[in-house]
């Protein structure tokens, strides 16, 4: 078997007294969707963050495609192929779907792409975000301003983005979260297709989602992964059921 893609290694992170992530370790293999899911508090968006960059840990080491992630910044984790979506909305809601993605590919080229609105002449970054909202089924809603999309079809624009930088990774965060049934269901389909352009490593309290994606879970109660394996298993484990899923 290959290497994994992305490898941490106990990872701790305190606020003060509160020790989020306490010795998390995990993998990411190609081809996978791996599914970490937890009661809320447990240290999912902290750890997360500790892989993303916008967090340091206070101890332990993350390996991303062969390298150690340590020193560098978020950009240059995306730029690395780190593609992720955010819990909270980080997208700019005065411009279009397509000048998000635009302005999310401008990250590869390492801009200070926050300080400009992008231009929308034809060339290769436009190329690449209009394919990037098209591969999330968002096409027809390209030239539409995402504070006028819905919440759904916001959280496709934040996959595009995340597309858009050629990931070779995927970080989603609780990418369902405030989705309507119908939303939840497209976005599952998509996840479905996608696992096999860059493995993702999915946050999701849509437990309906997560046992039809995920090849692996990972349970994450108060700090510490209490259980890891194959969904059937994570569904039987009496721990899992006590501490998240309840009977
Ligand atoms: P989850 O995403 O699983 O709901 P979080 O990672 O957001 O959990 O939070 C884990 C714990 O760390 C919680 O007790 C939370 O209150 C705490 N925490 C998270 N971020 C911060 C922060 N920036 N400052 C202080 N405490 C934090
Ligand atoms: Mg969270």
């Amino acid at each position: 078997m290959s290497e994994p893609v992305l490898k941490a290694g106990g990872l701790v992170k305190s606020f003060g007294a509160v020790v989020a992530t306490d010795s998390v370790s995990l993998t990411l293999n190609d081809g996978e969707i791996h599914a970490l899911i937890g009661p809320n508090g447990a240290g999912k968006s902290t750890l997360i963050k500790q892989i993303t960059g916008e967090l340091t840990q206070d101890s332990g080491s993350i390996e991303f495609a062969g390298k150690p992630l340590d020193g560098l910044t978020p950009q240059a984790r995306a730029r690395a192929g780190l593609g992720r979506s955010f819990q909270v909305s980080a997208l700019m809601p005065e411009m279009s779907a397509l000048q998000n993605v635009v302005l999310a590919a401008m990250v590869k080229e390492g801009g200070p792409y926050r300080f400009f609105r992008p231009v929308l002449a034809p060339g290769p970054l436009r190329d690449v975000a209009e394919a990037a909202l098209d591969r999330v089924g968002l096409s027809t809603r390209a030239g539409a301003r995402v504070a006028h999309l819905s919440h759904g079809e916001r959280r496709q624009v934040e996959i595009a983005a995340a597309l858009a930088l050629g990931p070779r990774a995927l970080l989603l965060d609780e990418p369902m979260a405030g989705m309507d049934p119908e939303g939840a269901a497209r976005l599952t389909t998509l996840l479905e297709g996608l696992r096999h352009e860059a493995p993702i490593l999915l946050v999701e309290h849509d437990m309906d989602a997560v046992f039809r994606l995920a090849d692996r879970i990972s349970v994450l109660v108060a700090g510490r992964i209490i259980a890891q394996g194959h969904p059937d298993e994570i569904r039987r484990d009496p721990a899992v059921r006590a501490a998240y899923l309840g009977d």
